[in-house]
C-alpha cells in the first residue's frame, strides 16, 4: 500500500523573464525569455513526494483567475490522489516575479491566495490530516494556520515534517509540537533567534534534519552526529533541490524506512533533481531514485 502524505501549504505561478541586465529604477527594459512554471513550495513537495510514489493529498488555494485552474490542473496531472484547492474570489493566485540575469536573479513574492489558507480551510481537511502518515509543512501559509495543523496531527498522531522556509518566527511551543524539523543552514541559524530556542536545539537534536547542500544532512540518533552525504551529480538547476529533498525524506518515513535511509532516499531524490532545470520539471519518478540507490 502506498504511503499517505498530506501536504498543506503554498500554490505558485512562477513568472520568470529573462534579460540581459537588471533594469534600473524606473527603467523599461527589453527582456529575452519568458516562461511561466508551476511553483511554490507546499506544491513543489507535494509534486516531489507524488513523483516519488506516495498517495498524496494537497491542501491550499488558488485565485479565481488565469492562473487558478491551470494550476489546479498540473497538480492532477502530475499525480496528487487529492487535490483539496478550491480557487477563491477576490485574491490572486500566488506568483513569483522571477527576473534573470547577469547569471543571478531578483524574486518578488505575491502570496496572495496563500493567505487564504485559514485555520478553517485546515480544519475542513481534518480527516486527511487523520488518514496520513505524514503531515509536510513548510511557511508559505499564514503561520496560524501550520499552528492548526499540527494540532490536529498531534490529536491524530500523524508525524509532522516541517520544512521551516522560508524562516518566520515561530514559537518554541510549535516546535515542540512537531516531529521532525528539515532547516538548511541558514535557516537553521535564524530558526534559533533566542536562548531558549537554543537550548531548544541542544536538547531535541534528534529532530532536526538539516540540508546542506551539496555535502548532504546531518542529524543525530542518540548520541552519535551522522551526515548522510549527497551524490555527485553535475549541476544544472539546484532550484527546488530542499523541497525534492523534503517530498523524498517524508515518504521514505512513511514508508518506515530508518533516518538514514530516508535521508539516502530524499539526497538521491534531490541530486537527480539538481541535475536537471526546474523545480518541479526536473524532480525524478521513483525508478529514477531506485536505480541510484542500488
Ligand atoms: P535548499 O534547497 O532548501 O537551500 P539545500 O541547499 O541544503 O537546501 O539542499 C537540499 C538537499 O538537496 C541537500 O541536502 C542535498 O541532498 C541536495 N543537494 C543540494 N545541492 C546539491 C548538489 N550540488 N549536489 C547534490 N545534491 C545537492
Amino acid at each position: 500500500m502506498a504511503a499517505k502524505v498530506t501536504v498543506i501549504g503554498s500554490i505558485n505561478m512562477d513568472l520568470i523573464a529573462e534579460a540581459e541586465r537588471f533594469p534600473r529604477k524606473g527603467e523599461t527594459l527589453l527582456g529575452g525569455d519568458f516562461h511561466t512554471i508551476p511553483g511554490g513550495k507546499g506544491a513543489n513537495q507535494a509534486v516531489a513526494a507524488a513523483k516519488l510514489g506516495a498517495e498524496v493529498t494537497m491542501v491550499g488555494c488558488v485565485g479565481d483567475d488565469t492562473f487558478g485552474q491551470p494550476l489546479i490542473a498540473h497538480l492532477k496531472e502530475q499525480g496528487i490522489f487529492n487535490v483539496n484547492v478550491e480557487p477563491v474570489t477576490h485574491f490572486p493566485t500566488g506568483v513569483a516575479q522571477i527576473t534573470v540575469a547577469e547569471q543571478d536573479n531578483t524574486i518578488i513574492v505575491v502570496p496572495g491566495a496563500n493567505n487564504q489558507v485559514t485555520p478553517e480551510v485546515v480544519r475542513q481537511n481534518e480527516k486527511a490530516i487523520q488518514e496520513s502518515d505524514i503531515l509536510l509543512l513548510q511557511f508559505e501559509i499564514p503561520l496560524e494556520s501550520v499552528e492548526e495543523a499540527v494540532n490536529l496531527a498531534n490529536k491524530h498522531n500523524t508525524t509532522v515534517v516541517l520544512n521551516p522556509a522560508p524562516m518566520q518566527s515561530v514559537s518554541l511551543g510549535l516546535l515542540e509540537k512537531v516531529d521532525f524539523l528539515t532547516p538548511n543552514e541558514h535557516e537553521l541559524t535564524e530558526l534559533l533567534d533566542t536562548e531558549e530556542k537554543k537550548q531548544f536545539y541542544e536538547q531535541h537534536r534528534g529532530k532536526f534534519f538539516v540540508t546542506q547542500g551539496s555535502n548532504g544532512v546531518q542529524f543525530v540518533e542518540g548520541d552519535q552526529e551522522t551526515l548522510v552525504p549527497s551524490y555527485k551529480v553535475e549541476v544544472k538547476d539546484t532550484t527546488g533541490a530542499g523541497d525534492t529533498f523534503n517530498g523524498g525524506f517524508s515518504v521514505a518515513l512513511a514508508e518506515g524506512k530508518s533516518f538514514s535511509e530516508a535521508c539516502r532516499f530524499g539526497n538521491a531524490a534531490a541530486a537527480l533533481s539538481v541535475s536537471q532545470f526546474g523545480a518541479q520539471t526536473g524532480m525524478p519518478n521513483r525508478e529514477d531514485v531506485l536505480r541510484l540507490l542500488d
